[in-house]
């Protein structure tokens, strides 16, 4: 059958006659790639008949591929025009495409509760400005979602599969593993985009998992690796200083943890954080 996938005339010609002109604040670039569409696809591994969310569906791209390859869509976009018009598009492109599409306008940070069943996926082209907390906010909260497959800007991407240790390790790095396990998936030029992006992409894939176990709270967890990392090139000692009261109580803390206090935040994985949360429980009794 003719593919229902968006082309270069088909994405100039929609965004023509919407009057679209995609804002950089909003990350609004238009693949117009068949081929990346259904590499995301793939790379997903999306099911027939299973509930995925996209968030910014835009002009509809990759929500069409998400569809022909027999996925019920819920697309979360924030840009009234886009969100309208997409139903029409989809219906447009092949039937009964759109029967299996739900549009919620609405900002994606915002969404606290999705509409039909629970997602099992998300699978998305995200704006690069709120890429991190977009994944984030979505694996924290909507715990039906199994796997993650985005696009990302390629450092972003970097920086949220990095391992403990490498250059790029950091906060997105952490906080990524708290909830899931993450890979890089591929490249993507960034001439499949209209607009042409000034950065390349990537691909990155993650894979639910069950949290560090530990009797300090998500939130406790997280205040320590934002404090970590606050200032990079200090040793954790230092660093945890402030939040932990004290040099001296920052230092117990991480002996407690089974951190050298001398080392530095990007060596310590999601679980040697957990267990610094955890020491610094104690210390408050
Ligand atoms: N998925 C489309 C594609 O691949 O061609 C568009 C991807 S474009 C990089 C990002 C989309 O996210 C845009 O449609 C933009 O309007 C939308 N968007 C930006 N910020 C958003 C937010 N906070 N919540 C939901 N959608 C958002």
């Amino acid at each position: 059958p003719p593919s229902a996938l968006l082309g270069p005339a088909e994405i100039r010609d929609l965004a023509g006659r919407l009057g679209v002109r995609p804002t950089k604040t909003l990350g609004q670039n238009f693949v117009h790639d068949g081929g990346t569409v259904r590499k995301i696809v793939r790379t997903a591994g999306v099911r027939e008949g299973e509930r995925v969310v996209e968030v910014g569906p835009g002009l509809g791209s990759l929500t069409l591929g998400l569809l022909e390859a027999g996925a019920d869509v819920v697309a979360v976009e924030i840009d009234p025009v886009l969100a309208r018009q997409l139903p029409d598009t989809v219906a447009g492109r092949g039937d009964g495409l759109s029967e299996r599409l739900t549009v919620v306008l609405q900002d994606a940070l915002r969404v606290e509760e999705l509409p039909g069943e629970p997602p099992t996926a998300l699978v998305a082209n995200l704006p690069y400005n709120v890429a991190v907390p977009v994944l984030l906010t979505f694996l924290e909260r909507f715990a039906s979602l199994e796997r993650v497959l985005v696009m990302v800007q390629a450092e972003v991407a970097d920086r949220i599969a990095a391992p403990p240790g490498s250059r790029t390790y950091g906060i997105p790095s952490v906080k990524a593993a708290w909830y899931a396990e993450a890979h890089r998936a591929g490249t993507v030029g960034r001439s499949v985009f209209w607009p042409v992006p000034n950065v390349d992409s990537a691909l990155v894939a993650l894979e639910r998992r069950e949290p560090p176990t530990t009797r300090a709270t998500r939130e406790q967890v997280f205040a320590v690796v934002d404090a970590a990392f606050a200032q990079r090139r200090k040793t954790l000692r230092a660093a945890l200083s402030r939040h932990a009261g004290s040099s001296a109580a920052a230092e117990r803390a991480l002996v407690r943890a089974g951190i050298d206090p001398q080392a530095r935040g990007e060596t310590v994985d999601v679980h040697g954080f957990a267990r610094i949360a955890e020491a610094l429980l104690d210390a408050d009794v």
